[in-house]
Parts: C-alpha cells; sequence; structure tokens
C-alpha cells in the first residue's frame, strides 16, 4: 500500500510539474512573440517614415547587425535594398505573401519557417505612398526550439521538484500508512483511526465475533468427537477423497499400529494389506467394502463406506470391528452341531445295526439278550447325551437356576454314594472328606458338578485305585476338591479337556459311557456360580479339580459371560 501510496504521489506530482511547465512555457513564448510583434511594427513605423523622407539613404544607415532586417521593395517585387544582404542578388519577392497582402491592403503580415524548423521569421509589410512596400523582419526560435534550449534549466528544475516530491511522497505514504499497520484487529473497536475505518472496523468486529462463536462451536464439537471416538472400543477413521488419513481413533491406530502422527498420511501406507487397499478402492467406486483382518491372533471386520456431498464422494469412513468371540462362536456353534450329529448317530447306527440283525433273525435265541442289551446301553447313551446337550444349552441361554442353601460335604457324601457301583465295579475307592460348607446356590447344578467330577474320578482311575471329594471353607469361601489316583491328562490336552466333545482317548471315553460334554457342564456351571476352576495333572498318578465359590450368596453371571479361555465352549 505504501508502494501504490507512493507510486501515485510521484506520477501526479510528475504530471502536474510537466503540465506546468508547458504551459509555462507556452504563455511566455506567446507573451514574448506578442511583443517581439509590436517591436516589428514600431520599427516599420520608423523605417516608413525613413524612407519617406530620406529614401534609401536612411536604410543604408541602418546598423545591418541589428536584430531587425529591413528589406525595400518595388512594386513589382523586385528588391530595391536590404539591410543584410546585396539587393542584386536578392530574388524577385512579388510572390511573398506579406508583400501581396501589403499591395492589396496597405499592410501584411506573413510567418515562415526555416528548413530545420528550429526557427521562424515574422514579416511585417506596409505599401508606402510611392507604391514601394517596406518590409521588417526578425527571427525567433520555434516552440520546440525554445523547449530545446530550456531542456536543462527545466530538467535541473524538473529533478529537484521530483527529489522534493520523492521525499514528501516517502514522509506522506509512511504517515498515512502508519495507523492503519497499528490497527489491532484483535480489538477492532478499540482503534482511534481515521475516522472514515469506523465501518470497516465495525464490520471486522462483527464477524471476529462471529468467528469466535464459530470456533468455540467447531471446537467444542471437535471434543465431543474426539470423546466420544477416544472411548470407542471400534477402530475409526475418517479418509479424505484422496484416501489420507483426517482422523484416526486410538482404537484404530492401535489396530494398525499406527502413530498420531500418521494423520496426513495415505491410509495406505498405513495399513498395507492388500484386502485392506481393495475394499478402500471398493468403497470409492461402489460406495461400500469390507475386509478381514488378523491381528494378535484375534480376527476384525472392516466397513468401509464411501461419504458423499452433492453426489461427489469427499472421503470415507472405515469402521474396525472386534469379532474374535463372533467368529469363535460361530466356529464353537458349527462344530458342536456337527460333533453333536456325529455323537449322535454313532449310538443310533449300532442300535439299528443290532434291531436289523434281530429282525431279519440273524441273531441266535440265546445271543438275543446280549443283542437287547447292547441297544439298551446305545439308548441309555443317547439319553444321557441328550440330557447332557439339554444341560449345556439351558447354561448357554443364561437359564436361571433357583439358589437355596446347599451343604455341599453331605452333597458330596451323597453322590458318593450314588456312585459306589460304579466304584465297586472299577475297584476304586470312592470318599468324601473334609468339612461341612455351606453355600447359597443351585443344588441341582452342584450335585451335576459333583457327580461328573467324581464319575471322571473314578472311570479314569485304575483298578485299585481311590478318588476323593473334599470339602473346604477358607476366608468365605468354599474349596471343592476332587482328586484321584488315576491316569491323568497329558499337559498338552488339560486347557481342551473342557471344550465340548473333547477327549483324550475316545475309545475310553465311550466304553465308560462318556459323553464329552461333563467337563464343559462343570465348566459352565462354575461360570455361572462366578465359581474358580483348576486342573492340575500328571500322567500315571493323577488328576485333581479345584473348585472355589463364595460361601454366602452367588450372583449368577450375566448371559454372555466370558471364560476366561475365550468363547463358551
Ligand atoms: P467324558 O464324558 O468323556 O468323560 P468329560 O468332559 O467329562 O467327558 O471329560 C473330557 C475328557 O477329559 C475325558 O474324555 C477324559 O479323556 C479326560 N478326563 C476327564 N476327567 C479325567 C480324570 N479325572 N482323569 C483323567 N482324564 C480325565
Amino acid at each position: 500500500m505504501t508502494k501504490k501510496i507512493f507510486r501515485s504521489i510521484m506520477l501526479c506530482a510528475g504530471v502536474v510539474l510537466l503540465a506546468s511547465l508547458i504551459v509555462i512555457m507556452g504563455c511566455l513564448y506567446d507573451y514574448f512573440g506578442g511583443v517581439q510583434e509590436r517591436q516589428l511594427r514600431d520599427e516599420l513605423s520608423f523605417a516608413a517614415a525613413g524612407v519617406d523622407s530620406e529614401g534609401a539613404d536612411y536604410l543604408s544607415r541602418l546598423d545591418p547587425r541589428a536584430d531587425f532586417r529591413v528589406t525595400w521593395i518595388d512594386a513589382d517585387g523586385s528588391v530595391l535594398f536590404d539591410t543584410k544582404a546585396d539587393q542584386t542578388s536578392m530574388e524577385n519577392h512579388a510572390d511573398r505573401e506579406e508583400f501581396q497582402e501589403a499591395l492589396r491592403s496597405g499592410s501584411g503580415e506573413g510567418v515562415r519557417y526555416s528548413s530545420t524548423l528550429f526557427e521562424k521569421t515574422v514579416y511585417c509589410a506596409r505599401r508606402l505612398p510611392d507604391g514601394t512596400v517596406l518590409r521588417v523582419s526578425a527571427s525567433r526560435a520555434t516552440a520546440g526550439m525554445l523547449a530545446v534550449g530550456m531542456l536543462q534549466p527545466t530538467a535541473i528544475v524538473f529533478f529537484a521538484a521530483m527529489l522534493l516530491s520523492f521525499l514528501l511522497a516517502k514522509r506522506l505514504s509512511r504517515r498515512i500508512v502508519q495507523p492503519l499497520n497499528q490497527l489491532d484487529l484483535e480489538h477492532p473497536l478499540e482503534n482511534d483511526a481515521y475516522e472514515e475505518l469506523s465501518p470497516l472496523l465495525g464490520r471486522i468486529s462483527r464477524q471476529s465475533s462471529q468467528i469466535d462463536g464459530q470456533l468455540r462451536e467447531l471446537r467444542q464439537k471437535n471434543d465431543e468427537f474426539n470423546q466420544i471416538t477416544d472411548s470407542m472400543k471400534e477402530g475409526l477413521v475418517l479418509l479424505n477423497e484422496k484416501g489420507l488419513v483426517l482422523s484416526i481413533n486410538p482404537a484404530a491406530r492401535r489396530l494398525f499400529g499406527a502413530k498420531p502422527s500418521c494423520v496426513g498420511d495415505d491410509f495406505l501406507t498405513v495399513e498395507r494389506s492388500l484386502g485392506v487397499s481393495r475394499a478402500v478402492q471398493s468403497a470409492f467406486s461402489e460406495g461400500h467394502g469390507e475386509a478381514r483382518l488378523e491381528r494378535d491372533g484375534r480376527e476384525y471386520r472392516l466397513d468401509v463406506s464411501r461419504i458423499e456431498s452433492d453426489g461427489a464422494a469427499v472421503g470415507a469412513v472405515v469402521l474396525t470391528f472386534d469379532v474374535t468371540e463372533q467368529t469363535l462362536a460361530e466356529r464353537t456353534r458349527r462344530e458342536f452341531t456337527a460333533n453333536v450329529s456325529h455323537e449322535l448317530k454313532t449310538p443310533l447306527q449300532s442300535i439299528m445295526g443290532s434291531a436289523e440283525l434281530i429282525e431279519n433273525g440273524l441273531v441266535r435265541p440265546e445271543d438275543l439278550p446280549r443283542f437287547a442289551g447292547r441297544i439298551r446301553t446305545e439308548a441309555a447313551r443317547l439319553v444321557s447325551l441328550i440330557e447332557d446337550i439339554l444341560r449345556l444349552s439351558r447354561l448357554d441361554e443364561g437359564e436361571s437356576f433357583p439358589a437355596e442353601e446347599v451343604e455341599l460335604l453331605s452333597l458330596a457324601q451323597e453322590t458318593v454314594e450314588s456312585l459306589a457301583d460304579l466304584a465297586r465295579e472299577k475297584q476304586v475307592t470312592l470318599r468324601a472328606t473334609g468339612e461341612s460348607a455351606a453355600v447359597l446356590g443351585s443344588r441341582r447344578l452342584l450335585s451335576e458338578v459333583l457327580y461328573n467330577l467324581c464319575e471322571n474320578a473314578v472311570k479314569y482311575n485304575r483298578p485299585g485305585g481311590s478318588a476323593e471329594v473334599r470339602v473346604e471353607s477358607t476366608d468365605g469361601r468354599t474349596i471343592l476338591t476332587v482328586s484321584d489316583t488315576g491316569i491323568g491328562i497329558p499337559a498338552e490336552h488339560q486347557a481342551r479337556v473342557f471344550e465340548r466333545f473333547y477327549r483324550v482317548d475316545k475309545s475310553r471315553s465311550r466304553e465308560s459311557g462318556g459323553t464329552g460334554l461333563g467337563l464343559s457342564i462343570v465348566k459352565h456351571a462354575v461360570q455361572y456360580m462366578n465359581g474358580k476352576l483348576s486342573l492340575e495333572s500328571e500322567p500315571g498318578r493323577g488328576t485333581t479339580v479345584r473348585i472355589e465359590i463364595a460361601s454366602g450368596a452367588f450372583s449368577p453371571r450375566l448371559k454372555g459371560f466370558e471364560n476366561k479361555t475365550g468363547a463358551a465352549q
């Protein structure tokens, strides 16, 4: 702005100066021209009077170096006398304009320029009484010549004036701009600058308070957005139309192993997997894309959706969901269905086989009881399998079991008694020991837990072995331990025996009528009672299962409770 003001002042000063010089020079030129013409006329009058009285003698006395040149011309145009040249060598003047005019009207004037145009000659002629014409002329520089002649002083004046203008313009422009530079735009109304700026400052003040309000609102919205996205379990990434990261929440940063500084980077450099890049591309081209990702043993689903504004893609939003549990549950359900079908098919095939043999009369009468017994055993296995499946599904569905005070030692003794026949058959000593302990829980569940554990302790034992169920109370907790001196469980199977249908030795389990669901039911029942379950086992030496539950009331787990080993098995 300073430069603009400065340039304008300089230009204005230059133009005014130049115009003034031209006007002054023009006026002076005209003035001196008028003076010269008047002098010329006076001189002509003097010369006319002289020639009239003395003739050529008067003219010959005139100084040939004088500024004026006097020429006496005869009526036919031949020169009779000239103060600056020899009249004989001079050409006829009959065609000269001033001469002709003087002959016609008594006086005449004329102006002629020299061949170089730098000089002009002004002529003044008068007809004398004898019919001759007397002419006086004087030379004078043309206006152009005058200007050239005055070039040097003009230039000096011009540069002096320009220098002065320069200094003035500089000072003035600085003084004009200074208050503008010192304007406090943070507080526009507090400025004491030019009055003309008041409307502008008022507008700036209104606009700045508007902007402040909008900024506050934006900041508030941004904070809200950050608070929401920061606490989200799901990952959220916002991309612009070029696929650059605009925002990424902590969950997404953890998943992609990205730093907060990745904002502004291409998302495909943050997450380089092919599936994700395809999902992003398909979101931009088709509106939506999906991908699956595995990280640190967990499975994630990525949903990418295009963000549109006025029909044009302005970005995309990437949402990530941890679907590990869901996938595991789906897989478990699929496996469970396959296992159930398989487990049901085996005894059914055996029943059908035996029944077909009997139906076709292929069984000898003395073998009939054996075949009937097999059918009964397989049918009993089917019944216990279906009962176990029903128990598990009740636990899965979160069925609530009525709570009552249960005395565990007597429940353990009842269980031992109910398994006495089996224990005898297996030649295993089974006993219940410990102290009386009352818990508030479901008798049915506790009975099932005790039965399954004690049955396993007997089933997977060796003849002459022993099994013991022990009840203890410590610090408000009741500890139930079922230990045996049986075959034990190899370390690699220990974590899996609680899975549905998992058996270490399939044939042995089947032989002893096992369904592979016993420990799974135990695990779910203990979870339902908010208890702790642990297993220690050494192959060839025996197994100990330990359950810890609160002695008083227990709060049943909520549906969807997650156990320590992951999804419900
Ligand atoms: P099952 O109906 O086959 O007994 P469980 O779920 O009760 O099914 O047990 C799963 C598997 O764990 C059994 O098949 C068996 O191989 C092993 N197991 C369970 N309890 C014991 C134990 N006390 N000693 C040795 N192995 C055991």
